[in-house]
């Protein structure tokens, strides 16, 4: 590929400290990422993956390394730029939705364009076309707990893209779904890599997105490497 990397992750190191405990919870993990990538990265509970994404997303700073994404050196911003980053350059999908539960699909995926003042009549087109996107035209005015498990996920997803993110982080989208919905959930994301021109990381250990992937990265103990074959 000649495109320059869109995620540079070099020489990461994460260590959480706990009284006298000490767990090391990334070391030394090296790799990038390609724009119109979708990678996925696949390991046990407690491997790391969580850590992994936070530091790449800038929830987060290791002990040691760098990243870099769309050419923002993540591990050297201010509390300032890391706000920006999470607001206009990569886009979060968590486990558990993190919907605003007062407000309605529509009202969720509009938060973050609120915070880049986007004019308003902007912003409900690009709200009703996002919610368009992920299937949920007709659910536009429904509250998440008037919404399944995959319709939340969806909601999520449409928030998540809502600022045109050239990155999306999702942290086991599909963990409290079931493999069918989950498997929709992925195959979406799948497709809104291609569509949108995102780029995405996506820790799992479902299966489903492992055969969707363009690539696996391997987690084991904080250490990441690349297996030679798909499979
Ligand atoms: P995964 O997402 O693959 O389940 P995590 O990144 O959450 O893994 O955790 C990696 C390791 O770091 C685990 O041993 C976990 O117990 C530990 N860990 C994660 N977060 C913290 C924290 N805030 N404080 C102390 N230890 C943590
Ligand atoms: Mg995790």
């Amino acid at each position: 590929m000649t495109d320059s990397p869109l995620v540079v992750v070099e020489g990461l190191r994460k260590v959480y400290r706990t009284g006298p405990k000490e767990v090391v919870a990334l070391r030394d993990v090296s790799f990038s990422v390609h724009p119109g990538e979708l990678v996925a990265v696949r390991g046990r509970s407690g491997s790391g993956k969580t850590t992994l994404l936070n530091q790449i997303g800038g929830l987060d700073k290791p002990d040691a390394g760098r990243v870099v994404v769309d050419g923002h050196e993540v591990t050297a911003l201010s509390e300032h730029g890391l706000l920006e980053l999470r607001r206009d350059v990569v886009g979060f999908v968590f486990q558990s939705f993190g919907l605003i539960p007062v407000l309605s699909a529509a009202e969720n995926v509009g938060v973050p364009m609120r915070l880049v003042r986007m004019p308003v009549a902007e912003r409900e087109a690009r709200v009703r076309m996002l919610l368009a996107l992920v299937g949920l035209e007709q659910h536009v005015n429904q509250r998440p707990y008037e919404l399944s498990g995959g319709q939340r996920q969806r909601v999520a997803i449409a928030r998540s893209l809502a600022n045109r993110p050239r990155l999306l982080v999702a942290d086991e989208p599909t963990g409290q779904l079931d493999s069918q919905t989950g498997r929709q959930i992925m195959e979406l994301l799948r497709a809104l890599v291609r569509s949108e021109g995102v780029t995405a990381l996506v820790a799992t250990h479902d299966p489903s997105l492992i055969t969707l992937a363009d690539r696996v990265l391997e987690i084991t103990d904080g250490a990441v490497h690349e297996p030679a074959t798909l499979v």
